[in-house]
């Protein structure tokens, strides 16, 4: 398989401040992972600023200006009481868009068959309208809108295995047939959503997993649930909102995975993408804090994309 690794200094320069779980650390640990020989034919993409543009695909202009106002020329601010915003958080958001639609490209126009992108902040707690949980621009959905209006594609699909509901995906396609949302996450947790009943014009899947479930229940609810809706959607595209903060060293929530378990989830979505897309995927980081977990199972999650 042909993957591509999207990392960039400017990610680093959005500083969350002293003791804030979403840090620098995060990336710098995964580029240390990403450095083992196993990762040789990894190919290594530094992405292209986004546009204003491509974040307007889900932002109002007028949420742009907000965060971009929010931003202060030094120290910190917040936008709520755990997002916030330091100089370089524009930089670093802005590169963001840039790396996930950099990836939308190449995936989309051959020249790989999948991508990861190592990118903060995160995003899919973004709404249109409004930033909260780390996050102010919602990543994976500028991705999908942006793959459905410049590639045309009829269906795409975002899976989200990040232990917290996605609720800025969730909204920004809540009324889209074309976009099939799907999240596993802890409940209750952050951020409050994500209860099955929330099912959109039906192109949203919510499965709620309990504090102490193992890769054992979470295995039984995508092969249930997750799995079969996907293939029953035939996506032109699977995106991945990467978050490996139900691994069991997590700090901010209580189900129990492993590296395993995001080995064969990995390796189910990419079969879902090989029998619907030819195997285009491409992958977008949210949480994960505690840094060695993060590291190690985001190297399973890589090198199980670079299978061939
Ligand atoms: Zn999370």
């Amino acid at each position: 398989m042909t993957t591509l690794y999207y990392s960039h200094p400017d990610f680093l320069l959005h500083d969350t401040g002293p003791g804030h779980p979403e840090c620098a650390d995060r990336l710098r640990s995964i580029a240390i992972a990403l450095e083992a020989p196993e990762f040789l034919n990894l190919i290594r993409v530094s992405p292209p600023l986004g546009t204003e543009q491509q974040i307007s695909l889900i932002h109002p202009l007028s949420h742009i200006e907000t965060v971009r106002s929010a931003i202060p020329k030094q120290g910190k601010h917040n936008l709520d009481h755990d997002t916030v915003v330091s100089p370089g958080s524009e930089k670093a958001g802005f590169r963001a868009v840039g790396a996930v639609c950099d990836a939308v490209d190449k995936v989309l126009t051959g020249q790989a068959d999948n991508a990861f992108c190592a990118i903060r902040p995160p995003g899919h707690h973004a709404e249109p309208d409004l930033a909260m949980g780390f996050c102010f621009f919602n990543n994976v959905a500028i991705a999908a809108e942006y793959a459905r209006r410049h590639y045309h594609l009829e269906r795409i699909a975002i899976v989200d295995f990040d232990v917290h509901h996605g609720n800025g995906t969730q909204a920004a396609f809540y009324n889209q047939p074309n976009v099939l949302y799907a999240s596993s996450h802890q409940m209750p947790n952050y951020p409050g959503t994500g209860y099955p009943a929330e099912t959109g014009v039906g192109n949203i899947i919510n499965v709620p997993l309990a504090a102490g479930d193992t890769g054992v229940e979470f295995r039984q609810k995508y092969s249930a649930i997750i799995l079969p809706a996907l293939r029953k959607f035939k996506p032109d595209l699977v995106l991945v909102s990467a978050g490996f903060d139900a691994h069991k060293d997590d700090p901010l929530a209580s189900i129990m995975l492993v590296e395993d378990d995001f080995q064969w989830i990995t390796q189910e979505l990419m079969r879902c993408a090989d029998s619907c897309c030819g195997g285009r995927i491409v992958s977008v980081l949210e949480g994960g804090y505690n840094l060695n977990a993060l590291a190690s199972s985001v190297a399973v999650h890589v090198k199980t994309l670079m299978w061939v």
